[in-house]
């Protein structure tokens, strides 16, 4: 079991990506490479006081999982879960092939029933055992409790996103909400006594699926996490600019970003 999670960044950007197809405002144009923002997903290292090396968990393949695997030198990965099937969040999903070659093996996944459904409609092909060829390897795990992911538990955290019901996910003292409009109660349960919270933040203006800026900041103080992040960031908001007017201990995150968190044996079984 692991001593520390290291939850790094592929990509901390909306829908579209940042810079945005055809747009010239500030952030579009910005040469500050925060301001860079791939779709939103990130990767967990399962880090052991030993010398063996991390087992990985990505959260959502996006468009540029690829593209952000090479980035962050994304050694491995053994398993992935999935908040929703917006494309967004599923469609880089074909290139886990390349890591079906690496660690030898299916790719297990581990979603919701209805995101079970548009991975099977996307990704139908990829639902087959390894067998050392060129296609994605992947198992369809439909969760709708707390499970063990490798030797972890996960709980998946229902979030509303407009009027769909999709997953945000608990590890230890770590919890990633992304894609939500409002936390039901049972949920805001759920994530208190946290170290690091990331949240969805998606721009100034409210949005139907989203958290705003100023949502984003309510909830963050309701949860008092130990550390605040939000993502899936809209080109209204600057990094540099929105940075400076967050208070203590709430940070815009971006692609790149690592964070490291021990996990409380608590919560290990
Ligand atoms: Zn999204
Ligand atoms: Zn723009
Ligand atoms: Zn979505």
């Amino acid at each position: 079991m692991p001593d520390f999670l290291e939850v790094v960044f592929l990509g901390s950007g909306t829908s579209h990506g940042i810079p945005m197809i055809g747009c010239s405002c500030p952030v579009c144009r910005s040469e500050d490479p925060r301001d860079r923002r791939f779709r939103t997903s990130v990767a967990i290292r399962l880090l052991r006081d030993e010398d063996a090396p991390p087992s990985v968990i990505v959260i959502d393949t996006g468009p540029e999982f690829r593209l952000a695997a090479i980035e962050q030198n994304l050694e491995r990965v053994d398993a992935v879960l999935f908040t929703h099937g917006h494309a967004d969040h599923i469609m880089g999903l074909d290139d886990i092939r390349r890591y079906n070659a690496i660690v030898g093996d299916t790719i297990p996944c581990y979603c919701s029933q209805s995101t079970a459904e548009s991975i099977r409609r996307c990704f139908g092909y990829a639902q087959r055992p390894f067998s050392g060829g060129d296609r994605p390897s992947i198992t369809i795990n439909v969760i709708d409790g707390p499970t063990r992911v490798l030797d972890i538990d996960i709980t998946p955290v229902p979030l509303l996103h407009d009027k769909d019901e999709i997953f945000g996910f608990r590890i230890g003292d770590f919890a990633y909400c992304t894609d939500c409009s409002e936390i039901p109660p049972t949920s805001m349960d759920m994530l208190r006594d946290l170290d690091v919270l990331v949240l969805d933040a998606l721009r100034l203006r409210p949005h139907p699926g989203h958290f705003n800026l100023s949502q984003a900041l309510d909830a963050a103080a309701m949860l008092k996490a130990g550390r605040t992040y939000f993502t899936h960031i809209a080109h209204e908001l600057g990094h540099k600019e929105i940075s400076s007017k967050l208070p203590p201990r709430v940070e815009l995150a971006y692609d790149g970003l690592k964070i490291i968190t021990s996990v409380p044996k608590s919560h290990i079984n």
